[in-house]
C-alpha cells in the first residue's frame, strides 16, 4: 500500500470485514492536522480490492484539500463499502459499518456519498455518533446534503461562465449533465430554473426520463454526454472520466460539475488548460455538501448561514480562475497549491 499510486502520507488506512453480515470495506484517514477527518461513505462495485483502495486513497485526500479549501476546522477522510454484484449494502451491513467508525474514535465522522442514503446513515447512526448527513425535523441544520452540493456547483458555474463567457446570466445557455443521482438532479432543478437547456445522461433510464419530463432535458448516451457541443459539461456521476482519451473530444469552453476526482490524474488539468477548457477543480465546486454536514456534525450556524457559505464557492472559484489566467497555471494545480497551504499554515497538529 505504501508504494501504491494514490498513497499521499495518509495516516491511516482500516480495512474492515463483519463476518455475520458479510460487510467488506475500507476507511482511508488521509489528514486530521485541520481537524477529525470529514468524509462521506462511497457504496460501490469494485473490479478488485486494489481498486476500491486507490478510490479511498484518492477519495480522502480529496476531502483533505476540499475541507482546507472550503475554511472547515476538518481533516479529510473517506470510507468505501465494496458491494457485491448484484445485491444491494443491508441494512445489518449499515450498522456494522457504525461500529467500525465508532472503533475509530471521532478520528473519522461519516456521512453520505454515492450509493449511500440519508435512511442508510440514520443505520449507520444506531452504532456511532461520528456521523453526519441523519434525518433532521425542523429548522436544524443538516440532513440530506446533495441539495447543498448541487447548490454550491451551480454556484460554481455561474463564477466560470462569468470567468470565461462575461456573463452572469444563464438564460439561454446549455449544460450537459452526466449523471442524475442525488447531486446531479438537484443541479438540473437550478439550471432549469435559471432557463438552462440541459442535456442530459445517466445508466439509469428511468432518472433520464424522469429529467426530460421534468425538465425538458434532452437524453443523450452515456458515451456522448462529455462531448456535447455545449457551453458547460457537468460531470456529476463517477472519477477519471477527464482524461487522455476524452479530453481531446471536449467541445464545450467549461467544464463545472460535482462529481469528485474529475481528473484521472494531475496532466490532465494541463490538458485541459492547453485546450483552454476552463475547469473548476472538483473539490472546491462540490464543497457544498460538507459545509453543511460540519456545520450539522458541530452544531455551528443556521441554515440560511450555512447557504451563503455554500454560494461563497463562486467567489473562491472566481479567485481560482483569476490566479490560473494571470499565472497560466491549470486551475486543479491553482487549488491544490492553496489547499497544501492552508493545510501546512495550520499549527493544530
Ligand atoms: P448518486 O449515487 O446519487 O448518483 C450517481 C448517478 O450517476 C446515478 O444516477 C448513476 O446511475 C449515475 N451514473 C453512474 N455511472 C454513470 C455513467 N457512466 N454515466 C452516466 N451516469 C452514471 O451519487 P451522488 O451523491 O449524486 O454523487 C455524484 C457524484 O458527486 C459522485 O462523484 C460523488 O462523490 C460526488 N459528490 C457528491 C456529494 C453529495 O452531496 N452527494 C458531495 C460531493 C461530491
Amino acid at each position: 500500500m505504501f508504494d501504491s499510486r494514490s498513497f499521499d502520507a495518509h495516516e491511516s488506512v482500516t480495512y474492515f470485514s463483519d463476518a455475520a453480515s458479510g460487510l467488506r470495506g475500507i476507511v482511508a484517514i488521509h489528514s486530521t492536522r485541520l481537524g477529525p477527518a470529514i468524509g462521506g461513505c462511497r457504496a460501490w462495485f469494485y473490479d478488485n480490492d486494489e481498486a476500491a483502495l486507490q478510490d479511498a486513497l484518492r477519495l480522502s485526500r480529496g476531502m483533505s484539500y476540499k475541507n482546507a479549501v472550503a475554511g472547515l476546522p476538518m481533516g479529510g477522510g473517506k470510507a468505501v463499502i465494496i458491494r457485491e454484484p448484484g445485491k444491494a449494502v443491508t441494512e445489518a451491513q449499515f450498522e456494522a459499518f457504525g461500529r467500525i467508525v465508532q472503533q475509530l474514535n471521532g478520528r473519522y465522522i461519516t456521512a453520505e456519498d454515492v450509493g449511500v442514503s440519508v435512511t442508510d446513515m440514520g443505520y449507520v447512526a444506531r452504532n456511532t455518533s461520528f456521523v453526519s448527513g441523519l434525518h433532521h425535523e425542523g429548522a436544524a441544520v443538516g440532513g440530506d446534503p446533495s441539495p447543498k452540493t448541487a447548490y454550491g456547483v451551480y454556484c460554481g458555474i455561474l463564477a466560470a461562465v462569468q470567468a470565461r463567457l462575461s456573463t452572469r446570466n444563464l438564460k439561454g445557455l446549455s449544460v450537459a449533465v452526466q449523471g442524475l443521482g442525488s447531486v446531479g438532479r438537484h443541479l438540473c432543478g437550478y439550471l432549469h430554473e435559471a432557463g438552462v437547456k440541459l442535456v442530459v445522461a445517466d445508466i439509469n433510464a428511468a432518472a433520464c426520463e424522469a429529467a426530460k419530463q421534468k425538465f425538458g432535458a434532452t437524453v443523450v448516451s452515456v458515451d456522448e454526454i462529455l462531448f456535447q457541443d455545449v457551453d458547460v459539461v457537468a460531470p456529476c456521476a463517477l472519477g477519471a472520466i477527464l482524461n487522455e482519451q476524452s479530453i481531446p473530444k471536449i467541445l464545450a469552453p467549461i467544464i463545472a460539475g460535482g462529481a469528485n476526482n474529475q481528473l484521472a490524474t494531475l496532466e490532465d488539468g494541463q490538458r485541459l488548460h492547453d485546450r483552454h477548457v476552463l475547469y473548476a477543480p472538483d473539490y472546491v465546486i462540490n464543497a457544498g455538501g460538507i459545509i453543511c454536514a460540519t456545520a450539522e456534525y458541530l452544531h455551528t450556524g443556521n441554515e440560511k448561514e450555512v447557504w451563503d457559505r455554500v454560494a461563497g464557492i463562486g467567489k473562491t472559484l472566481a479567485e481560482i480562475f483569476s490566479e490560473s489566467t494571470a499565472k497560466d497555471t491549470p486551475t486543479n494545480v491553482v487549488a491544490d497549491a492553496l489547499a497544501l497551504r492552508l493545510i501546512e499554515k495550520s499549527n493544530i497538529q
